[in-house]
């Protein structure tokens, strides 16, 4: 089955059981606690918190989504990407979990050739939130699934909030046997890779308003009406319903990532390292069109940061994979543009502008390349011959200062190398430029000195890189 017609089926299923469907929002959220949509249910937000009516109480879509603190586990594991099409039922305020289980279970468990998924019952396992016995009775004695598999969890697996504030409560996550081939048995408790989680259920009661900590915003109380969220992942579906191992080798991924394979002379499934390159490239450029089709431009702050570093690290993997020429992004782009097109047309329509601004990016990343990994190797050189397994942070600095390179790619390279970096001398020297440009402004009495490029070198330099490894760049200034 292929993508496009997962998604359909989904629409479909919600549709005639009286969903309203509603397109997907660009990527660019429209919430400012958010940077880029990261779940189905973030247009959604203000109908779950009672601030606008929605359209229908209840409604169904397919959402683009990018999720940049999964951006380590691309390539790694076989089932996270930067970007993703969240699908999703949503009730606002009218039915409840005692409908949203039975109607996932359905779903999923009816023949295709009546609409449905056709998973065996079987091979289907479920956890609920420690202490939600409404969710576990609903499984069990409603929908007919057996108590052994029915895992119960605590607040860091079943309960769902978004990383801001906003609406947030207990969830049920349905996970996909893959089979002994995978692992041991014993449920998604056991083992990751055979047990895939490709449903989220969450019933959205509470609401965490505004404080201090990352994810650890307080839950104010419950919300005047409760709504249902759902999430499935489009392309954890096809992984399963395509018959293949991981996400990056469902049929519009597979096809960047054959090309790529083509365009580096590499073979794909011979060696682990180069298998990883080339997830990654598929992931990242098809990521990085969807970001540059919703009008993201690369940059150094926000958004246009993360672009930029999804950008990058596709060339990086592309030249890790042996790749020389410049022009490669220009063909993978294409690629991508035409495996998304049938979903999104408008990527056709916009091509040009597309391959403009992902070409830009590679030839000044190409240049940016070319003369600071020479200095990158000296300084790699030097300090190993010193005995040492830390890169000076003024060496750091400099390749930043003097050579546009980013941190993250310093850091990257580094590992690759063995060797770790002194991030602290790094932002300490940071801090000293920032402090001198401040002071220089001062005595310039320029009286509107240009914040945006301070924070843009901050935003490589302080805790902020770290943003990219946990959280959505919350409130950024
Ligand atoms: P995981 O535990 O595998 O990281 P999650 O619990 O973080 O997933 P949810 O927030 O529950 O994911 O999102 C709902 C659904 O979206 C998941 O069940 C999964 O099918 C899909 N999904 C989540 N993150 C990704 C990703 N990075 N790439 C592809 N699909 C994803
Ligand atoms: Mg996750
Ligand atoms: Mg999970
Ligand atoms: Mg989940």
């Amino acid at each position: 089955m292929e993508s496009a017609e997962v998604a359909r089926r989904f629409l479909k299923f919600f549709e005639e059981r009286g969903h309203l469907v509603v397109p997907s929002a660009s990527l660019v959220a429209e919430d400012p606690t958010l940077l880029l949509v990261n779940a189905g249910m973030v247009p959604f937000k203000p109908y779950m918190l009672g601030q606008r009516t929605p359209p229908s109480q209840r409604m169904t879509s397919a959402q683009k989504c990018v999720r940049t603190p999964d951006i380590d586990e691309v390539g790694k594991t076989t089932r996270h990407a930067t970007f993703f099409q969240m699908l999703g039922n949503f009730s606002i305020g009218d039915y409840f979990k005692e409908q949203a289980i039975p109607f996932a279970w359905d779903l999923l468990t009816r023949p295709q050739a009546e609409g449905g998924f056709g998973f065996p019952e079987d091979r289907l396992w479920v956890t609920v939130f420690h202490d939600d016995d409404e969710a576990a009775e609903i499984w069990n004695r409603k929908v007919g699934v057996p108590a052994e598999r029915i895992q119960r969890r605590g607040m860091a697996d079943n309960f769902w909030s978004m990383g801001v504030p906003g609406p947030c409560g207990p969830c049920s996550e349905i996970y996909y046997d893959r089979g002994p081939e995978y692992g041991r048995e014993g449920g998604p408790v056991v083992d990751e890779d055979r047990y895939l989680e490709v449903w989220n259920l969450v019933f959205m009661q509470f609401e965490r308003g505004p404080g201090e900590g990352k994810e650890d915003f307080p839950i104010l109380g419950p919300l005047a009406h409760r709504n249902i969220d759902t999430g499935m992942g489009l392309e954890r579906m096809a992984a399963v319903l395509q018959g293949v191992d991981n996400i990056y080798e469902t049929d519009t991924l597979w096809r960047v990532l054959d090309r790529a394979a083509q365009l580096t002379d590499t073979t794909y499934g011979r060696e682990h390292r180069a298998d990883v390159s080339l997830r990654v490239v598929a992931d990242h450029v098809r990521s990085g069109t969807m970001m540059v089709a919703d009008g993201i431009r690369p940059g150094n702050e926000g958004r246009g940061y993360v672009l930029r570093r999804i950008l990058r690290r596709s060339i990086r993997n592309l030249r890790l994979l042996g790749a020389q020429d410049a022009g490669l992004m220009h063909e993978l782009t294409d690629v991508a543009i035409k495996a998304m097109g049938e979903q999104y047309p408008e990527l056709v329509r916009t091509a040009a502008n597309i391959h403009t601004v992902i070409d830009a990016e590679e030839e000044s990343f190409l240049s940016t390349l070319r003369t600071g990994t020479t200095i990158f190797d000296t300084a790699v050189a030097e300090t190993k011959g010193a005995g040492a397994k830390v890169l000076a942070g003024d060496q750091a600095f400099k390749l930043h200062d003097t050579y546009g390179f980013p941190i993250d790619l310093t850091l990257e390279m580094a590992a690759e190398q063995g060797l770790s970096v002194d991030e602290e001398g790094f932002r300490r020297l940071m801090k000293e430029q920032r402090d001198r440009a401040k002071q220089d402004a001062r005595e310039k009495k320029t009286g509107n000195l240009d914040v945006s490029v301070l924070d843009a070198l901050l935003t490589e330099a302080g805790g902020k890189v770290d943003f990219i490894g946990y959280g959505q760049l919350i409130g950024e200034a």
